[in-house]
């Protein structure tokens, strides 16, 4: 609980304590408080209590939006203040670009302590740290809608002339290189296909942060996107493949 949550460990053992073991019918009422002190943790008690150690829950605004209540209900969903900024800037800026298209985030950090890891991902463990949906289009008009439930794990993979960094990975050993298939929770808005241009406009304002340090997207990707800032990296092959979202992070 503690690895999904953070804090749902924590809150846990709380519960264990005020919820005696003679106490009749127990696991209900533990159940019963420990969902009550759980959900006024999560959305009354940490994101004002989160600002004394640096980050601030993601301000969401009518088109910035987390892809499912899920991130939100298990503290997924904290910043440092400078990439607070830094992504109602972009998704301001995109929806400017693009009227009423959403710039969707996934993953942030948790919201407390530094090196504390927000499985699966190695590094979202600072407060810089946060992973976007890419864009799609339907009949050839952006759309706000996403191909997977989990918002990772359905792949804008490479064309039989494209580089398959997927591939040359999995050739090196590294099994878990495309592990997110497996999480995706379920697919679905199969009418719906990639947008080159929308990504493409998506990535170049994350690029022009000046903050912005580093943008991981997969290789055949950067190169069809035609992403020729010095920003964009690979993230290696013991992470996990990046043509499912978009990962960027501050200096
Ligand atoms: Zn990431």
């Amino acid at each position: 609980m503690t690895a999904v949550t953070q804090i749902g460990g924590i809150i846990y053992l709380i519960t264990i304590l005020l919820v005696k073991k003679s106490v009749e019918k127990k696991r209900l009422k533990r159940i019963g408080i420990f969902t009550v002190l759980y959900l006024v943790a999560t959305f009354l008690i940490v994101p004002n209590v989160s600002p004394f150690f640096g980050r601030e829950k993601i301000k969401e605004t009518e088109f910035l939006k987390a892809h499912s209540f899920f991130y939100k209900l298990t503290n997924r969903n904290y910043v440092r203040p400078e990439l607070n900024n830094a992504i109602g800037q972009i998704a301001t800026e995109f929806e400017r670009q693009n009227r009423g298209i959403k710039m969707v985030y996934l993953d942030a950090n948790f919201p407390f302590i530094n090196k504390f890891p927000l499985l699966p991902h190695l590094s979202h463990n600072d407060g810089k740290k946060i992973d976007v949906s890419l864009i799609y289009e339907r009949d050839g008009k952006l759309s706000n809608k996403k191909p997977s439930v989990s918002g990772y794990g359905v792949y804008e993979a490479p064309t039989e002339k494209e580089y398959d960094q997927n591939v040359v990975c999995k050739a090196k050993g590294n099994w878990q290189y495309d592990f997110p298939k497996y999480l995706t929770l379920g697919t679905f808005n199969k009418d719906i296909e990639f947008s080159e241009k929308g990504t493409r406009q998506l990535a170049e304002l994350i690029l022009k942060q000046k903050n912005v340090d580093k943008l991981f997207i997969e290789p055949h990707l950067k190169t069809r996107l035609n992403l020729n800032n010095g920003k964009v990296r690979f993230h290696g092959c013991q992470a996990v493949r990046h043509d499912d979202h978009i990962h960027f992070q501050l200096k």
